[in-house]
């Protein structure tokens, strides 16, 4: 006998799920009216639903994932071929897959030399977080142990990560934290904290003001995505990413850069940070890594970080001493491989730069016709709409009526996103992330799916 997973009565996968699954982000209060929404099927950018409902995913699995898009049976394959070979062996020792996309990703990395496995966004930053502390034990006699992270911004959902959550919804019921994470400013310029010219410069000039307030011996790093995602799409204005830099090497602190959301082509390039001539002491990446074939994540560090943690081997402390048991999956870094094949093979970085255009382009169009975008921000197919009352004043729009654009869309068979209950007061943004093979035609049926909806809901 062998698994059969066809089921010839999907209400009935449905009733299970509404039974038994507790699903993340949500209020069940209201499946109680409503069915869940169960995914049958996906191929390419589309998706199938239990009631046959057909979908255009503008979101690349609900949390930009799916770089690649759906169905790719080369990763099925690869994957499949590996598991019968060798489907696990603890991280404490290498695999074929592990040692290979490793060196594939540090091709693609210069200046970094070491690849880290785990599993989640939140575990690859947790593994930053621990590092940053065992270097403050071990190289700096306790000091240099806090680690500065953004307002807006998000590294996940593990209590260490939340203790760095930008977002206060996110964080607000989970608490107390453990000390030592300190938040510095925004830089939405859209948002502006300051009446300045060179915006970039000022906002990273909080950071240095947050730097000296804080002492410059007790901070050991800082955690920042490179354009940041669920906080509001929000591309770092000119200037910030040199100035941050500086100051970094300023004050003698590590700079880690979130990679979860941009890395693997998302922005147009092989990570975010590429774009603005960083040179980062640590990147984290997940999502996109195997896009969602397989559950991998990395940290990656320059050899300076490494070579702090092999420099006294009488000292049995000096080691990293961590685990993750999944990070010794071989699925990860085989679907990590061929996945990172088919983005070089299939040109989807050059795709995902001329599709990024069209996808703003038509955004800034929309703005012609309808007032309530405020704002329109994106780098590759990684778009934000920021809704508003009024132009002018920029008040927010009510995160109820954002949320009927978004289901409006859904309604449509369009899947869109948005920030949804993270941040106070701000849950505004209409948030796009197609899969990098969209095509012209994905991108138009997207922005007319939100065009219509935003004429139905603000009629
Ligand atoms: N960092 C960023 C920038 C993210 O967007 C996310 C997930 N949305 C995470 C970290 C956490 O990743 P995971 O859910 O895989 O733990």
């Amino acid at each position: 006998m062998t698994l059969d997973l066809s089921v010839n009565d999907l209400t009935h996968v449905v009733e299970a799920d509404r039974a038994h699954v507790w699903h993340h982000l949500s209020q069940h209060k209201g499946y109680e009216t409503a069915d869940p929404r169960v995914f049958v099927e996906g191929k390419g950018m589309r998706l199938w639903d239990a009631t046959g409902k057909e979908y255009l995913d503008g979101v690349s699995g609900g949390v930009w994932t799916v770089n690649v898009g759906y169905g790719r049976e080369s990763i099925a394959n690869a994957v499949r071929d590996q598991l019968i070979k060798l489907n696990y062996y603890a991280g404490a020792a290498g695999t074929v897959p592990g040692a290979l996309f490793a060196q594939r990703l540090i091709e693609k990395m210069p200046g970094l030399t070491r690849v880290y496995y785990s599993n989640s966004g939140s575990e690859a930053n947790e593994k930053v977080y621990k590092m940053v502390r065992q270097i403050s034990h071990h190289k700096h006699g306790g000091k240099k142990w806090k680690i500065l992270y953004r307002d807006r911004d998000y590294h996940g959902t593990t209590i260490g990560t939340l203790a760095t959550s930008g977002q206060p919804q996110r964080a607000a019921q989970y608490g107390p934290y453990p000390d030592g994470f300190v938040a510095v400013p925004h830089c939405l310029e859209y948002r502006a904290q300051w009446d300045v010219e060179n915006y970039g410069q000022r906002a990273a000039d909080a950071i240095e003001e947050v730097i000296l307030r804080e002492g410059p011996d007790t901070v050991g790093a800082i955690v920042l995505e490179p354009v940041t995602a669920g906080g509001g799409v929000i591309v770092p204005p000119e200037g910030y990413w040199q100035r941050v830099q500086e100051i970094c090497r300023k004050y003698d602190i590590l700079l880690h850069i979130d990679e979860v959301v941009c890395g693997l082509g998302r922005t147009g390039t092989w990570f975010g940070y590429q774009q603005y001539g960083i040179e980062p002491d640590f990147v984290t990446m997940a999502k996109g890594v195997a896009s969602g074939y397989a559950a991998i994540s990395c940290t990656v560090t320059s050899e300076r970080v490494f070579e702090m943690f092999k420099d006294s081997p009488e000292d049995t402390m000096s080691y990293f001493r961590d685990i993750s048991t999944f990070g010794g999956c071989t699925a990860g870094p085989v679907a990590a491989l061929e996945n990172m094949r088919i983005i070089e093979e299939e040109n989807l970085l050059e795709n995902t730069i001329a599709m990024g255009d069209r996808l703003m382009d038509n955004l800034t169009t929309l703005m012609d016709k309808h007032a309530v975008i405020g704002d329109v921000r994106g780098k590759g197919l990684f778009c934000g709409a920021e809704l508003v009352q009024d132009r002018a004043t920029k008040e927010p729009m009510d995160e109820k009526r954002v949320q009927a654009v978004v289901a409006d869309c859904m309604a449509q068979g369009v899947i869109i996103g948005a920030t949804n209950r993270s941040l106070a007061g701000l849950n505004n943004t209409l948030c796009l992330s197609p899969a990098l093979i969209a095509s012209a035609d994905d991108i138009d049926n997207i922005t007319n799916a939100i065009d219509r909806a935003l004429t139905k809901v603000f009629a």
